[in-house]
């Protein structure tokens, strides 16, 4: 049973990705979602909750955190660079779709291109697998494997009882928008991202709140309806990486 998880967003890097902090107020269970970078700063606000905090919050809490796991929607750097640092701290599991794997052995040349430094790559614990469900003490995620902007990429849902559910969507979907499909070593794929995004997403609640791993927030109903790439009115390389 989860009620009014507490969620916390951290934009961080020069690429403001969104990091997410989500815990169950019920016994503090804590995971973090795209910790890819800025890991003092999470770390701070989780343990003391000193520095400069997150930039947004759901529900609030203020209660003790405890990290339990490390969850990504993908493994573009600007998402999963600074993991090695979280399991440093945290020791425990990291999860990402295998077909990403790849891709994050190239995290260092990818974040050199960019002009970012980030450690020597993590390898994940665990896999994610299409339609699986995973639960962390209370916090039910649904595993949705959404191929198209990297070919790991995947949407966390998270089952909430007493209200809407949260989607954290990685670059898969933006308000307004959709992942690029043109990185290197991501294996993108224009076609596929938007097929993905109809037979997957487009099924679920219409008031489900996307959390886009760049950019604000949005609902299913709200892209459903007004998403110019999905909707066949836009063409282009998306947005973000
Ligand atoms: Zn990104
Ligand atoms: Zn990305």
């Amino acid at each position: 049973m989860v009620f009014s998880p507490n969620i916390e967003h951290f934009f961080v890097t020069a690429l403001q990705q969104r990091c997410s902090v989500v815990t169950n107020p019920l016994n503090g269970a804590t995971v973090i979602i795209d910790g890819g970078g800025e890991p003092e700063r999470i770390i701070d606000w989780i343990e003391s909750q000193s520095g400069s905090g997150p930039d947004f919050e759901i529900n609030a809490y203020n209660g003790e955190k405890r990290v339990i796991a490390l969850l990504n929607t993908h493994a573009h750097f600007d998402h999963s660079g600074h993991i090695p640092d979280l399991k440093e701290k945290y020791q425990v599991p990291w999860y990402l779709h295998a077909d990403d794997a790849f891709l994050q052995s190239k995290a260092q040349l990818s974040a050199r291109r960019w002009g970012f430094e980030v450690p020597e790559p993590a390898i994940a614990d665990v896999e994610w697998k299409h339609g699986e469900e995973h639960e962390f003490e209370g916090l039910k995620f649904e595993i949705i494997h959404t191929p198209g902007h990297t070919l790991g990429g995947c949407c966390l849902l998270l089952h909430v009882d007493d209200g809407p559910d949260h989607l954290f969507a990685g670059d898969t979907l933006f308000q307004g928008s959709v992942g690029r499909t043109d990185l290197p070593d991501s294996g993108g794929d224009m076609d596929l991202l938007i097929r993905m995004i109809k037979e997957r997403l487009w099924i679920l609640n219409d008031d489900t709140i996307v959390h886009p791993g760049h950019g604000p927030l949005t609902t299913i109903s709200h892209e459903k309806t007004t998403n110019p790439f999905v909707n066949g009115h836009q063409t282009g390389r998306g947005a973000w990486m």
